[in-house]
């Protein structure tokens, strides 16, 4: 099967519910990190089409809103089920683009929809409240509204779920989106834009914008009509972002970088450590936010640990994301394999050691993942996030030890940790500085509960009964003389 079988490969922008095509101006081409090929091409915008993206979703605004909420969700629930009956298509697409084994793609595309799905309904059950009087000849009411304008930018490691656990809050609350996909997989972000087309969305109310970031970021930035973003990818360009925000006073959700730490203590379940280790450190080739970084091990178990673990990193697969046998494919780019690189050369020459590799290809962007024994806090896969399938085991001895280390970070978005104390489950879950905090498993991103960080990993939650409260302002209406 070709990719746009379906028509769902769109090289263009879709701007005020037209696609705009890469022929009417600059083009960029994506390539498959697996083979260098190129995909296909999108425009790159400029600023005059990231204003008419904005004056589109600004002009719908008043009849999107106006809309009943019902309304509303009823097609984000046409959304969902196009995107679910096209679920192989988009996983192919996002394969091509972006790396991942199919089989990942595929389970993504469903965790994106989740998100459509959930807040199709969180959007019908928007209400605001009233509040006391303090005087009998009068009342309080607080209505719940929607934002405005809302603006996502988004990374190449999720290419669909970071755009739905925006858009469908932002839609369901009301508010027209504008999007930046990342220019390194926008055809994933294209194919879900092409399919809420189909499901009928009006014109303007999604809109997406194709292209290198730096103009289209400060263009949506710096308008005013733009009245929030949300935005997630590194620490570096979030805090950039907020400083552009700041002069037009915008709301904003920073979905940041992370660092974190997965703690496995003595007295662990260490199949059930090693299972959840390798979901959390190696999916998608260790590029994710929440991927376990830095593992400390109990010095009581490190060896039985560091065992077991080796031997289920040894039986890992690198080949091409549409290779069957794939289980782990390309990095994104050639700086994420020199950036892994630099980590183990950096952690050899400081006492680490390889414990174990994995099998398959180790060319181009394919980097074979690995474990780094006796790992110490001077190294820089400590500090940095690696972003690559390099799991480094540190030891501890002490509870407290364990918890100095595994806070010693900028970053607080998840923490993981081991046991079968639930006196020690308590303090440590209490104690560890993140957003999220796992115990005893591997997986904490889903559509029911909140999602975010602390310290510099970002501001606000995504999904869960708060997701959409990002997407809403609050007002109070009193009303007098009554
Ligand atoms: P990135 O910050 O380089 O890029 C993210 C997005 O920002 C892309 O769309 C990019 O085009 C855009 N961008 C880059 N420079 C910009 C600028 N000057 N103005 C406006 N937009 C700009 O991050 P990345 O490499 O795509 O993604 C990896 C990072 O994302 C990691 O740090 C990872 O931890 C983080 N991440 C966080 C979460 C989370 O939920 N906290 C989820 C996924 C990824």
């Amino acid at each position: 099967m070709q990719l746009n079988d379906t028509g769902l490969l769109r090289q263009a922008a879709l701007i005020g519910g037209e696609w705009v095509s890469a022929r009417a101006g600059p083009a960029l081409d994506v390539r498959d990190p697996a083979t260098g090929d190129i995909v296909g091409a999108v425009p790159d915008c400029d600023a005059v089409q990231t204003q008419a993206a904005i004056d589109a979703a600004q002009a719908t605004f008043a009849s999107w809103r106006a809309m009943t909420a019902g309304e509303r969700c009823d097609l984000l629930e046409r959304w969902y089920a196009l995107v679910l009956a096209h679920a192989d298509d988009i996983a192919a697409i996002m394969t091509a683009e972006q790396g991942k084994p199919l089989a990942e793609a595929l389970g993504e595309v469903k965790y994106a929809a989740s998100f459509i799905k959930w807040f199709a309904a969180e959007g019908r059950r928007v209400s605001g409240h009233t509040i006391p009087s303090p005087e009998r000849d009068r009342r309080i009411v607080v209505f719940q509204e929607p934002v405005g304008v809302s603006a996502a930018i988004t990374p190449w490691n999720f290419p669909a779920a970071m755009i739905t656990r925006k858009c469908a809050p932002a839609l369901a609350a009301g508010c027209p989106v504008v999007i930046k996909p990342s220019e390194l997989t926008p055809f994933t972000a294209l194919a879900l834009g092409e399919l809420a087309q189909r499901a009928g969305f009006p014109a303007g109310v999604i809109n997406i914008v194709t292209g290198m970031p730096a103009v289209i970021g400060a263009t949506i930035t710096a308008s005013p009509l733009v009245r929030k973003l949300s935005f997630t990818g590194s620490t570096r360009v979030g805090a950039l972002l907020l400083e552009q925000c700041a002069a037009t006073v915008k709301r904003t959700s920073m979905e940041l970088g992370g660092n974190a730490p997965l703690i496995v203590f003595a007295d662990a379940d260490l199949d059930l450590a090693v299972k959840a280790a390798m979901a959390s450190k190696f999916r998608n080739a260790g590029q994710t936010c929440v991927c376990a970084n830095r593992i400390f091990v109990a010095n009581a178990v490190y060896d039985a640990f560091a065992q077991k673990l080796g031997a289920a990193v040894s039986a890992l697969n690198v080949a091409a994301g549409n290779d069957p046998a794939s289980t782990t494919g390309p990095l994104i780019n050639a700086a994420a394999v020199d950036k892994v690189a630099a980590h183990v050369e950096d952690a050899l020459a400081k006492g680490g050691r390889v414990l174990a590799r994995a099998q398959g290809r180790e060319d181009g962007q394919f980097v074979r993942p690995l474990i780094i024994g006796d790992a110490t806090p001077d190294m820089r896969l400590s500090s940095e996030e690696t972003f690559g399938p390099l799991a480094p085991l540190f030891r501890f001895d002490t509870e407290a030890e364990a918890i100095t280390m595994a806070n010693a970070t900028p970053y607080g978005l998840a923490s993981y940790f081991y046991t079968r104390d639930l006196s020690r489950a308590f303090r440590v879950a209490e104690a560890l500085e993140t957003g999220m905090v796992a115990l005893n498993t591997g997986s904490i991103a889903m559509e029911m509960a909140p999602f975010g960080g602390v310290k510099q990993s970002g501001l606000g939650r995504e999904g869960g009964l708060t997701g959409i409260a990002e997407y809403l302002e609050h007002k109070a209406f009193h009303i007098g003389g009554l």
